[in-house]
């Protein structure tokens, strides 16, 4: 295991490119962390992630391992595991073999092989299978040999996992999230896990990094990056509906959105233009007689609650209502302050509690 630090790291694809695939990032991955890579597609997830394991080395910046840099070295001599989002299995073998393929090449003693491959196939609930043809398994079962050909070495510097259960049957993909956690626990490697996905970054990694156009805008557990997102996408990207955000004004201890004055209960100095209120649709209470007035759009039943959808002038307004909560026909907004964030040309200016 190992310690991974980016200096300075910066990359695009062709040097006419003038827009970079990852901006200029300085990040220290502990020795034993579980990372989450979060993105919309096109960020530069897999690029960073192939960075990282020498697939392409920067044009900018160093990857260094435990203070030794690795920038010129290829994948093979960084000593790191990586998983791909399709399988990559060797289907004239079988599944032990197929396991037991990365210990073999860099001459494991057989006993070690033998007890590393049982760990694994009983990790992956395949020991009934181990002497069965890979070409025989489904897509599913190809891709957890993938995985556990990237767990099968004790030995590896960290294991990268590029979007691993994207081809994986849902409640399968539950499993072997939650499973990948247990692994993470029990053996402490430390794993890089590439997603688009929130769910599957906030059950999986200690620490989420949000990435935005090539950026890291946050780094924080999935209560900080929930509570308190550092930037407007962040919030969006970041829960189920995402954190509304709202074009305001202030005005002493007032935000003024739309011509309704919140009371913030604290006194504010930022100013100026670019402005914006972050507040999450669970800190918002729908009522009947006290609040902002805003029009229902719509009313979505999302199975353990409802979401409203409430227009306010220009503005789009998502609730939270629990089930069996009945919606006034003239609504209103009350706003919990000590919830709402303050940002200003879209980064945090000033947090709620
Ligand atoms: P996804 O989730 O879709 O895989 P990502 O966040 O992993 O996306 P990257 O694949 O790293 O993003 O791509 C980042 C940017 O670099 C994108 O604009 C993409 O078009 C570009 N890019 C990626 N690979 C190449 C390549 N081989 N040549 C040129 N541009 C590329």
């Amino acid at each position: 295991m190992a310690s991974i630090e980016l200096q300075g790291v910066a990359h695009r694809y062709a040097a006419s490119d003038p827009k970079y695939a990852v901006n200029w990032l300085d990040q220290h991955w502990q020795d034993g962390g579980a990372y989450a890579l979060l993105g919309p597609s096109g960020c530069g997830k897999t690029t960073l992630l192939n960075i990282i394991s020498g697939l392409l080395k920067p044009t900018e910046g160093k990857v260094v391992f435990d203070g030794i840099d690795m920038t010129g070295l290829r994948t093979e001599q960084r000593n790191i595991a990586q998983v791909f989002q399709f399988p990559v299995v060797y289907d004239t073998l079988s599944v032990a073999e197929n396991l037991a393929f990365p210990l073999r090449n860099r001459g494991f003693a057989r006993e070690e092989i033998e007890s590393r491959v049982q760990e694994v196939l009983a990790l992956l609930g395949m020991q009934s299978r181990a002497g069965q043809r890979a070409s025989s398994l489904n897509a599913d079962d190809k891709q957890k040999i993938s995985l556990g050909r990237g767990l099968v070495r004790s030995d590896v510097n960290a294991i990268l996992f590029d979007e691993p259960l994207t081809v994986i049957d849902p409640h399968l993909k539950w499993q072997l999230r939650t499973e990948l956690k247990k692994i993470h626990q029990r053996f402490g490697h430390t794993m890089i896990y590439v997603t688009h996905d929130q769910t599957e970054a906030l059950t999986f990694a200690d620490q989420v990094i949000v990435m935005y156009d090539g950026s890291v805008v946050q780094i924080g557990t999935p209560q900080e990056l929930f509570d308190r997102p550092q930037h407007t996408f962040v919030g969006q990207f970041i829960g189920s509906p995402g954190m509304n955000v709202l074009a305001c004004e202030i005005d002493g201890a007032d935000a003024v959105v739309a011509g309704n004055r919140i009371g913030l209960q604290r006194q504010i100095s930022a100013a100026g233009v670019g402005l914006e209120l972050g507040i999450r649709p669970e800190h918002i209470e729908l009522s009947a007689s006290e609040g902002i007035a805003v029009q229902i759009v719509a009313v979505e039943d999302v199975g353990k609650h409802l979401v409203v959808r409430t227009q306010l002038a220009e503005q789009q307004i998502a609730v939270i209502v629990q089930e069996g909560t009945p919606i006034p026909e003239h609504a209103f907004l009350k706003i919990d302050p000590a919830k709402l964030n303050l940002y200003q040309d879209s980064f945090l200016v000033d947090a709620g509690s």
